[in-house]
């Protein structure tokens, strides 16, 4: 079938998120795939991204909620935070995930190589010593957790989520570097096992690609939390302790702790992989592709955290999908990248989709604003979340941004997904009547207000 006699219709260099949803929907369409993964299926996200820090962030909601029963009228406590335990629920899920992946690459026939690969040619990928040929081969090698120069990681002092997601004990205290999705996600989780959190961000807000407005509730809830932030501040370095690390700021300050977590993003895996050699076009490691993910090369697509586009999990399989499509013949529409939800699952959780304040005024000019705090809605105020559900609405037009921040709303932002990109306008949303108590009505009566016909608003 791989065989450089009869060429396979598309060899997949990569079976993450991106690649092994360009597996199934290509074999769903008819193609015959060769799927080539040096590790796992499924890739970060299912081993060491999405999944596993939501395990730690559900063990920590669960670990909160024992801690401060008394408000609920329920007399608990925490008795502390067993990592062996809470490893265990979360290799739990994974291992089930990782079967059922591993039960749908066979179940679709998909011809599953294991090993490292190199593009070879436009249309050859080299692994273990033989050469798969496809009429199509798709890149789709994501990405590694990057350090800053002279941040040297050793995996136990100075570590990558890849280490924090196996630690088998919970340190007394951490500093983050990077307060974007990666790092307040490990505060959140890491405080509420208990740790004493610092967090170092360079711009001068946490989660900085989020509305304003999110940012700063955010940071008041981590605040509330005592979950301590320097915002504006520059590492400049890293010096072992007796008992962990000492780090230095450009502003002069020095702080200790038991460990430093890295998250200052992520870089693409592509060194030594044959790319530009091949002729695909790259700027500082990424793959250069255009809005059908198709490279400088026509035989080559690349798709997921390798192109620079969100590196997120469904934006991988957004663009995998796309790909299979189009190789299949079919005309996918391009990715509106705006469109797709964005969910930080702290506590309080920060969840957007569209333009932000700042960026729909660049392209509309004069927006207008609705701001429906959480106050007022009933499920909110009996979980004890507060928050918000901020509209931007280009002047007498559609919804181009929805952003809120509270527990749970990362589950809203589905419905708000439809309003930004079926381009309602206030008065299509505040027609649909929300179910009650849910949070969902949050969304329901911002829509209202912006309609001009608040209901639970006051002032
Ligand atoms: C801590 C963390 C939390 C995250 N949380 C979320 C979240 O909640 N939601 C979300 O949407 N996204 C989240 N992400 C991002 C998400 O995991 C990525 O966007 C997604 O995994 C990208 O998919 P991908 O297919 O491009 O790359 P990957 O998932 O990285 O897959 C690439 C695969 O290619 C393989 N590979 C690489 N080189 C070769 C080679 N030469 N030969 C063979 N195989 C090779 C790798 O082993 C890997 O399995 C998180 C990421 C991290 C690190």
């Amino acid at each position: 079938m791989s065989s450089p006699t009869s060429p396979a219709d598309l060899v997949i260099l990569g079976g993450g998120s991106g690649g092994y949803a360009a597996a199934f929907r290509a074999s769903e369409l008819g193609l015959n795939v060769v799927l080539i993964e040096r590790d796992k299926v499924g890739g970060t996200c299912l081993h060491r991204g999405c999944i596993p820090t939501k395990a730690l962030l559900h063990a920590g909601e669960v670990a909160d909620l024992a801690r401060e029963g008394e408000q609920f009228g329920v007399k608990t406590s925490l008795a502390g935070i067993d990592m062996d335990g809470v490893n265990a629920y979360k290799d739990g899920v994974i291992s089930k995930l990782y079967k059922g992946l591993q039960g749908l690459v066979k179940a679709r026939k998909i011809t599953y190589v294991e090993g490292e690969g190199r593009l070879t040619s436009p249309t050859t990928v080299e692994v273990n010593g033989e050469t798969y040929e496809g009429k199509h081969v798709l890149l789709a090698t994501g990405s590694y957790a990057r350090s800053l120069p002279g941040l040297d990681i050793d995996g136990t002092r100075v570590i990558t989520s890849d280490h924090a997601l196996n630690l088998d004990r919970v340190p007394a205290s951490a500093i983050i570097l990077g307060g974007g999705v990666i790092g307040c996600e490990f505060a959140s989780a890491w405080k509420s096992f208990g740790v004493d959190v610092t967090i170092v961000e360079a711009l001068p807000h946490l989660v900085p690609l989020e509305d304003e407005s999110s940012s700063k509730l955010l940071e008041r809830a981590f605040r509330r939390r005592k979950i301590g932030f320097e915002l504006g501040s520059r590492f400049s370095g890293v010096q072992s302790t007796d008992n962990g690390v000492k780090v230095s700021l450009e502003n002069g300050k020095e702080i200790e702790a038991e460990l430093l977590l890295v998250a200052v993003g992520r870089g693409p895996v592509s060194e030594g992989l044959g790319y530009e050699e091949a002729g695909v076009q790259m700027d500082r490691g990424y793959v250069l592709v255009d809005e059908y993910c198709q490279t400088s090369v026509p035989t080559v697509s690349a798709v997921g955290d390798l192109i620079p586009t969100l590196q997120l999990a469904h934006v991988g399989f957004g663009e995998g999908i796309l790909v299979a499509e189009r190789l299949a013949g079919l005309k996918p529409a391009p990715i509106d990248y705006a469109g797709v939800p964005r969910i930080t699952y702290s506590d309080p959780e920060v969840a957007s989709v569209g333009l932000t304040e700042t960026q729909a005024k660049e392209k509309y000019g004069e927006v207008k604003t609705l701001t429906y705090d959480l106050a007022g809605n009933g499920r909110s105020q009996i979980l004890k979340t507060t928050g918000a559900v901020k509209l931007i609405q280009a002047e007498d037009g559609p919804v181009v941004g929805i952003h809120m921040v509270g527990g749970h709303v990362g589950e809203l932002i589905a419905e708000a997904q439809l309003i930004y990109n079926w381009e309602a306008e206030a008065d299509d949303v505040a027609s649909l009547i929300h179910p009650h108590p849910t949070q969902s009505e949050a969304l329901g009566e911002a829509h209202l207000a912006l309609a001009g016909k608040p209901l639970h608003v006051h002032g």
